[in-house]
């Protein structure tokens, strides 16, 4: 049964390289940037290792970045992560994320039953943007709180069978996240190749850890809803609340990614929480001084993060004008 359709609405598409943002794309292009003769070779990392390389800068995370972020917020880096040293980050994501499968993995997922009766609100979940294909941009992808959400609605507890577990997904702290192409230490644009900075992909991380938070379960309403429900974009502009499994809208007509699943209704969403690592990493950067390239692409990031969430000011949400972030599970399937 395919997963990756509904996956979009728990995943997180890089676009910064690829559509450029807003200014931000003319301070990149001025930077001084490895050209391609000067850059390691490309070879396609695996995806798993690259991340447990890029965990690994938590180590060594400056705390001025997250002191900095607390100083121009009402604490909002403290309220998420509860410290400023990397090991608080990597907690909010071992909490989160248990496990990750790389893309050769992905297409051996098997799930129990391996037929549902509600689906038709997953169709067309990943873009009705006509002249993008995402598939090459997407990083990373929470697979628990999809199949979580299969679940829910089919009042059913999903087990998944994955390198040799069985797991019955019960919650989206489950924790089980998938890699895309998008998750990636190089990018090539027009001939010249572009480092991503690990911190761009900490972000990615940290923004998928976010997807395995329930903080109010799928309603009766909500559930009657999605079985209704002709289309992911019917069921998801219907639903009262986003902010189980922090699922993903559509961004509207206008915005720079209009038409795909990649904004949030949900102050306090996926990508707020990734782009307030981002923030905390800007600052480091700017600390650390002589960085220019990543300065910019970091600062791009955030810009770009933040235009993902809709109808709220970042920086109202920051101030803890729309309440303070929910960090908790209360999503537990009891059922069946
Ligand atoms: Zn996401």
């Amino acid at each position: 049964m395919p997963f990756e359709k509904l996956s979009f609405h728990f995943c997180l598409v890089i676009l910064i390289f690829a559509l450029g943002c807003n200014s931000n794309r003319n301070e990149l292009s001025e930077s001084p940037l490895p050209s391609p003769t000067q850059a390691p070779t490309l070879i396609e990392q695996d995806p798993r290792a690259l991340a447990a390389s890029d965990l690994r800068i938590l180590d060594t995370m400056d705390t001025r970045g997250p002191r900095w972020v607390d100083s121009v917020t009402k604490k909002a880096y403290s309220k998420v992560f509860g410290g400023h040293t990397g090991s608080y980050v990597l907690d909010f994501f071992k909490e989160r994320i248990k496990h990750s499968l790389s893309i050769p993995e992905l297409a051996h997922l098997q799930q129990r039953p391996p037929e549902l009766p509600f689906m038709k609100w997953e169709q067309d979940a990943e873009t009705d943007h006509k002249s993008l294909d995402v598939s090459d941009l997407l990083a990373a992808f929470n697979i628990g709180s999809a199949f979580y959400l299969r679940g829910a609605i089919n009042e059913a507890i999903v087990t998944l069978r994955f390198l040799n577990l069985e797991i019955p997904i019960t919650t989206p702290r489950v924790g089980i996240m998938g890699f895309g192409k998008g998750y990636r230490k190089f990018e090539m644009i027009g001939g010249q190749v572009y480092v991503i900075p690990p911190e761009i992909r900490v972000s990615i991380l940290v923004h998928e850890a976010r997807h395995s938070d329930c903080s109010t379960p799928y309603s009766i309403e909500d559930i009657q809803k999605a079985r209704k429900a002709e289309s992911a974009r019917q069921f998801i502009e219907e639903l009262e609340r986003t902010d189980c499994g922090y699922v993903h809208t559509f961004c509207p007509k206008g915005h720079a990614y209009e038409g795909i699943p990649a904004c949030d209704k949900e102050p306090w969403g996926a990508y707020m929480i990734g782009t307030i690592y981002a923030m905390a990493a800007t600052a480091n950067s700017i600390a650390k001084g002589g960085d220019e390239y990543k300065t910019a692409v970091l600062d791009a990031t955030v810009v770009d993060g933040f235009s993902r969430i809709l109808d709220k000011k970042p920086k109202e949400i920051l101030n803890g004008a729309h309440g303070d972030p929910i960090l908790t599970d209360t999503g537990t399937l009891k059922h069946q």
